[in-house]
């Protein structure tokens, strides 16, 4: 493990007791114990370092819009990665992983390339969309994915798309919890489409509720709009029901809203009361889209 990083480790001046609140758009959670916030990616490795000469554990974090703290908190150290820098590469569009995906997509279309419109309406960063494959309107992280930087056993290894094994909301970083710090997307030359960006963000503002949240709860369970988990948590008569200061969305049923005041139990109490309710009327077992940690 870093042998001679342990030796040679930076002095960082980690924040303790940060509230996890301030850092996930759901605004819950408690607190970490440790907190390094980071603009500089080689600091990465030296941070996961630190915490597994410790040992403590860590949690990496990106722009916080879909993860559910505990109340209880992180006993450990959670790295925000804040390291953003967009350039352009001969194949496309190069982004450390703190970069924002709707950045990302602007800074191509400025450059007059295309194909990232559709990640133009997406919260958090491009390493929280490579671990989890975000996409919206069929589109997904994967589809444009063509090189990675990740940490991989205490090294940096470039991979290709294919090592990520990528699937619907899915990536083997949910197995591996291996760390991505720079990407290299795709893109075509030849003018962005900035009419599908400005549709896009409509079509969201039409479907989607506004308020603190983490995006779609649940994963959809199949592909079709019946089988959506917003249609089946609608079914199950849930839209608008409340937990303490959680509600579901009235407006889109796989939202859950903090109202102000929630706690991440009101939260998960309520995702739990969807889930019961949605198994018992269809024998369906919805999976969570948020990653829960504490
Ligand atoms: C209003 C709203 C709308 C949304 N709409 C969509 C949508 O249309 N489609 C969609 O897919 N998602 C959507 N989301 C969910 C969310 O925006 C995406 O999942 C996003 O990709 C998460 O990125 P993040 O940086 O915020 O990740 P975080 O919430 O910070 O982290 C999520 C997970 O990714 C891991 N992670 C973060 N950075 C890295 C890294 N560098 N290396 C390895 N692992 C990392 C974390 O450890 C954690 O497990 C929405 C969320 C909100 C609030």
């Amino acid at each position: 493990m870093f042998p001679s990083l342990i030796n040679h480790l930076k002095k960082f001046n980690f924040i303790q007791n940060e509230p996890l609140s301030k850092h996930s758009t759901f605004r819950v959670g408690g607190v970490a114990k440790y907190f390094y916030d980071t603009e500089n990616i080689d600091d990465v490795p030296e941070l996961i370092a630190w915490a597994k000469s410790k040992p403590v554990p860590y949690f990496i974090l990106g722009g916080g819009s879909n993860v559910l703290f505990k109340d209880s908190g992180f006993d450990g150290l959670v790295v925000k990665i804040s390291a953003d820098k967009i350039s352009l590469d001969p194949k496309g569009v190069l982004a450390e992983a703190g970069a924002k995906m709707a950045e990302v997509a602007r800074f191509a279309c400025a450059n007059d390339f295309s194909g990232l419109e559709e990640f133009s309406s997406i919260p958090g960063t491009i390493g929280g969309a490579v671990y989890g494959n975000a996409g919206c309107f069929s589109k997904d992280i994967g589809s444009a994915l063509l090189r990675a930087w990740i940490l991989r056993d205490d090294k940096i290894v470039s991979v290709k798309n294919d090592y990520f094994d990528f699937k619907y909301r899915w990536s083997k970083l949910k197995n591996t919890h291996e760390v991505v710090l720079k990407v290299l997307l795709k893109t075509s030359a030849g003018s962005c489409d900035k009419s599908r960006m400005d549709e896009i963000l409509k079509l969201r503002k039409e479907k989607q509720p506004w308020g603190l949240s983490a995006g779609s709860f649940f994963k959809n369970p199949g592909s079709t709009p019946e089988t959506s988990a917003g249609y089946l948590i609608e079914k199950c008569g849930l839209k608008g029901e409340k937990v303490g200061g959680a509600q579901i969305s009235s407006k889109h049923a796989n939202f859950i809203i903090n109202m102000g005041s929630a706690t991440s139990e009101d939260i998960l109490d309520l995702a739990d009361c969807a889930k019961k309710a949605v198994k018992k009327q269809f024998d369906i077992e919805l999976e969570p889209e948020v990653r829960i940690i504490g």
